[in-house]
């Protein structure tokens, strides 16, 4: 039977988070002239009202030799981006996806300031664990991933070829002979069919499908999940019906330090500047500063799954004034304590034990020894001190389709899945298996990254 096409358009996008917005703008708006004119893209959304994961991260994007650097006299590059990110994921990454991706990184970030005016700039002071060099991008005033995909709508927006149609989720795949030739998707109550050239799954993991947690990630079946809840894994349910394979499904960014009864985050170079977090009963129980992804799982296993970071006055002074912890502030999550007395009181610590603890990490920190083996020893802490009651949570999934370095959807024999493509959390991340080998900003690395690839490849075979 013949199809009945409601639709038809060059490259049909499912998802307008940062990997679908970039992947549409790069195809209808790339660096090069397109040979037949300008390809018609449509991004189906599912609810912009609903936001992306972009929408609520911190929105740093991780690009090494960027303008912005060599402007600071940074000496990075590519390579050794591409070198920190094999090391934390323990090589347990496809290496030529990620060399794409780092390669590509400061081309579309100085590519988006340029000619989309997203504002970006070089934050030399935010220290994450695993990056070699100071490379994290965002907007001056670190108000946060709304910053970057406001810019990128408003990009799209101003393109007659690239169309954002909201409130309409993708809902299935349209496969002729093995090839995919559209999408189905679902506009006010009617499904329509839309035909295209290729299709571009960009509508993220499956962090808010509890089933689906539960069974690839079964050690937060119960955690908080802290990104948005349009991200349920319709993308990875399709391609596993046209035959993909699924890659490193257990793979997760974890967040260890999100706040209790508030849900907002404290800033993860804390611990970095010489924070420390104690159990309830007031003890150290690991080193801090292992990362806030790998700490999660740590700190799942505590009886009532909670702890408290405490920092004190000067590392509060220290930190780079980003949203994360002007909305923690705003929301009250942390408290300011003059005495180590008051602040074991407000948060039911056996004073004389944290007392001890505080006194034994002091004393290895002048020695520089800790038990834990931590690597940031600092300073010792002192009054004032400030604490706040955290939790673990999921932050998103970074196990999904397998691609290639095109961003082409790839069956277990590696043949290419024709006219379908991936990115950001609907392909397979580039953190490794587990939640260790997450590097901070891999995320929107992927996503957008991954989204330029793709519609850079398509913009110059279509
Ligand atoms: C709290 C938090 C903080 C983070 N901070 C950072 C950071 O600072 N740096 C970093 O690099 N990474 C960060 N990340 C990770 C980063 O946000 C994600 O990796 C990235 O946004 C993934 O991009 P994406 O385009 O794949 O998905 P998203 O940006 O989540 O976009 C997916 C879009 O698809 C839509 N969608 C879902 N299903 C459908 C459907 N069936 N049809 C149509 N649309 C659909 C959704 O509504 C959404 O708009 C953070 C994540 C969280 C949760």
């Amino acid at each position: 039977m013949l199809m009945r096409w409601d639709y038809e358009v060059d490259v049909a996008v499912v998802g307008g988070g940062a990997c679908g917005l970039t992947a549409a703008l790069a195809a209808g708006y790339g660096e090069r002239p397109h040979s037949r004119g300008d390809l018609q893209v449509a991004v189906f959304e599912k609810s912009t009202a609903l936001l992306s994961n972009a929408d609520i991260s911190s929105g740093t994007l991780a690009a090494a030799g960027t303008r912005w650097q060599r402007e600071l006299g940074i000496d990075d590059s590519p390579e050794a981006h591409l070198a920190d990110i094999m090391k934390k994921n323990g090589d347990e990454a496809d290496i030529e996806i990620v060399r794409a991706l780092c390669e590509a990184a400061p081309h579309y970030t100085e590519w988006l300031a340029d000619e989309f005016n997203v504002p970006l700039m070089l934050h030399a002071d935010a220290r994450r664990i695993g990056h070699s060099a100071p490379r994290l991008h965002s907007d001056p005033g670190r108000e946060g991933g709304k910053v970057l995909m406001g810019s990128m709508r408003r990009a799209v927006d101003g393109r007659s070829n690239v169309h954002l149609v909201d409130q309409t989720p993708g809902v299935g795949l349209i496969v002729e002979e093995d090839r995919v030739v559209g999408i189905r998707v679902q506009e006010n109550d009617v499904e329509r069919t839309v035909r295209a050239q290729a299709v571009v799954l960009a509508c993220d993991g499956f962090g808010a499908n509890r089933e689906m947690v539960a069974e690839f990630i079964p050690e937060l079946t119960d955690a908080p999940y802290i990104g948005v809840e349009g991200n349920r894994g319709d993308a990875i349910h399709w391609a596993r019906e046209v035959g993909a394979e699924l890659v490193h499904m257990g793979a997760y960014q974890g967040h260890g330090f999100v706040i209790v009864g508030h849900y907002t985050r404290l800033n993860p170079q804390i611990v970095i500047e010489g924070g420390i977090i104690v159990n309830e009963d007031g003890r150290r129980f690991a080193a801090e500063d292992i990362g806030y992804s790998e700490l999660a799982p740590v700190l799942l296993k505590l009886p009532k799954r909670t702890a408290v970071e405490i920092w004190d006055g000067r590392i509060q002074d220290r930190l780079p004034p980003t949203e994360l912890m002007r909305d923690s502030e705003k929301a009250g999550a942390f408290s300011r304590h003059e005495t180590l007395e008051e602040l074991a009181s407000s948060f039911g610590l056996a004073v004389d034990v944290l007392s001890a603890e505080i006194e034994r990490y002091n004393d290895g920190v002048l020695h520089g020894e800790d038990e834990f083996a931590r690597s940031a020893l600092v300073d010792p802490l002192q009054p004032p001190f400030y604490a706040a009651r955290i939790t673990p949570a999921l932050a998103h999934t970074q196990g999904g389709i397998r691609v290639d370095v095109r961003g082409q959807a790839l069956r277990p024999d590696a043949s290419p899945i024709e006219g379908l493509f991936a990115g950001g959390g609907s392909a397979v991340g580039i953190s490794g298996s587990g939640p260790h080998g997450y590097m901070s900003a891999n995320g929107l690395l992927s996503a957008v990254g991954g989204g330029y690839l793709i519609g850079n490849h398509l913009r110059a075979t279509l």
